[in-house]
């Protein structure tokens, strides 16, 4: 139990010691949250620096919101790209279907490099004196939180697993569920583009889709998704030949073609659809962001899940003097929310993959929303992108 001079004003995590595994942007956020309300907070990150993969992010409103709840909006504001809309284009045709606005989203809608948010965060950690220890991977946990590292046991008095997509914290909480391949596998690639729109473009061809939106410094990020029968291994790092992407897209538009022919380097992984934990907490021992519920990317959300579970986690546990009635508390708070969002990101694949008759249909639809209810398509979204973890 950590001593501290607070005051009655101040709430329970200025008496506690928080133990964060991992340091991506979950785990910063977290830890950011809980040194703001005067707990003690360790990050142990099993890399040897805060760093992330090269590869942007869509920071949606709920988000941002919660970030900025914790002080660092003005060095957001200056590191992303305000994305003015979202326009679904026809992969096969090059055209624009439609285009939806998002310039009036407050806060704004914003795209980032990962590792940009990562060094916002980890700065602000650093100002907020969290202690980081790098190339300090937990192997194993106990129920009660407790771990050991270098020989020494370390007993903080909550315990947060934010250690992604194989969480070593879900494990001691849950018995283990088996993740199923989704028959879809997906690249990752940046390239230049120094006058890109800042908009999201969704390219879409039958089984297939891309994402492309522009980042800061000049370039554009790539996600693009094929089904397939066969499947690559789960994980951010195997890399592919440019010319397996190029052929999966051949058929497509020059505009597509010609933004594919850019890429020099390529990672590809397979995407796996893992339940959401059904438990997020024993009595000292909580999770967060992937490690309670990892999320496909076709809604731009589980980095946004992470930041919101982050806020509440750390709200509820500041509130009540009991760590266990907390805990129960963040899980009832977040648990509904997060599985529509997943069910929504999970819907959405298979909207952005039609072929034939319904491909048309479909094209129509959102032409037509375009003209004549332009509103509707953020109306549809306005329980995610509206709400406020911070109310
Ligand atoms: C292609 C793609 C595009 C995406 N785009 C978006 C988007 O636009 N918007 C969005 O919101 N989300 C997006 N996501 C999802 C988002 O990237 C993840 O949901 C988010 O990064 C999860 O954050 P996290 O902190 O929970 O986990 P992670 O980012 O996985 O961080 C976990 C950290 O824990 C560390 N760690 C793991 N195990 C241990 C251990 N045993 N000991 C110590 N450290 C450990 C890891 O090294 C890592 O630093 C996308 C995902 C993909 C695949």
């Amino acid at each position: 139990m950590r001593r501290s001079t607070a005051t009655t004003e101040m709430g329970h995590n200025a008496q506690r010691d928080i133990a964060i595994v991992g340091g991506g942007i979950g785990g910063l956020t977290a830890a950011l949250a809980f040194a703001r309300q005067g707990a003690k907070v360790t990050v142990f990150e099993q890399a040897d620096a805060l760093t992330e993969v090269g590869a942007g992010l869509q920071i949606t409103p709920n988000g941002a919101r919660a970030l900025n709840a914790l002080g660092v909006e003005r060095a957001l504001d200056a590191s992303g790209i305000t994305a003015q809309a979202v326009a679904p284009m026809d992969a096969l045709s090059g055209k624009e279907i439609t285009r939806f606005d998002l310039s009036g989203q407050t806060p704004s809608y914003r795209f980032y490099h990962r590792a940009t948010l990562i060094d916002v965060l980890a700065r602000a950690c650093e100002a907020a004196r969290v202690t980081v220890r790098l190339g300090a991977r937990i192997d194993a946990l106990s129920p009660n939180g407790s771990f050991v590292l270098g020989g020494d046991k370390i007993s903080p008095d909550l315990t947060i697993g934010a250690d992604g997509l194989h969480s070593v914290a879900r494990g001691v909480i849950n018995t283990p569920t088996e993740p199923f391949f989704t028959g879809q596998i997906a690249w990752r690639a940046m390239v230049k583009a120094d006058n890109a729109e800042p908009i999201a473009q969704v390219w879409m061809a039958p089984g297939r889709h891309l994402v492309t939106y522009p980042l800061a410094g000049g370039r554009l990020n790539i996600v693009a998704v094929q089904e397939r029968g066969d499947w690559v291994a789960e994980g951010w790092h195997h890399s592919d030949d440019p010319g397996n992407l190029r052929q999966a897209f051949a058929d497509c538009n020059w505009a597509v073609k010609g933004i594919l022919g850019e890429v020099e380097t390529v990672n590809v992984w397979g995407l796996f659809r893992h339940p959401v934990a059904a438990k997020w907490h024993t009595g000292s021992v909580a999770i967060l962001g992937d490690a309670a519920h990892p999320t496909l990317p076709f809604l731009a959300q589980g980095a946004n899940l992470a930041i919101e579970d982050a806020f509440v986690l750390a709200r509820s546990c500041d509130a009540a003097a009991d760590l266990g009635q907390a805990l129960a508390t963040y899980q009832s708070r977040r648990r509904a929310r997060v599985v529509k969002a997943i069910e929504a990101a999970n819907k959405n694949a298979k909207n952005y993959h039609l072929g034939g008759v319904q491909r048309r249909v479909a094209h129509a639809g959102l032409k037509a929303m375009g003209k004549m209810a332009p509103d509707a398509f953020l109306n549809r979204l306005g329980w995610l992108y509206d709400h406020d973890v911070t109310a």
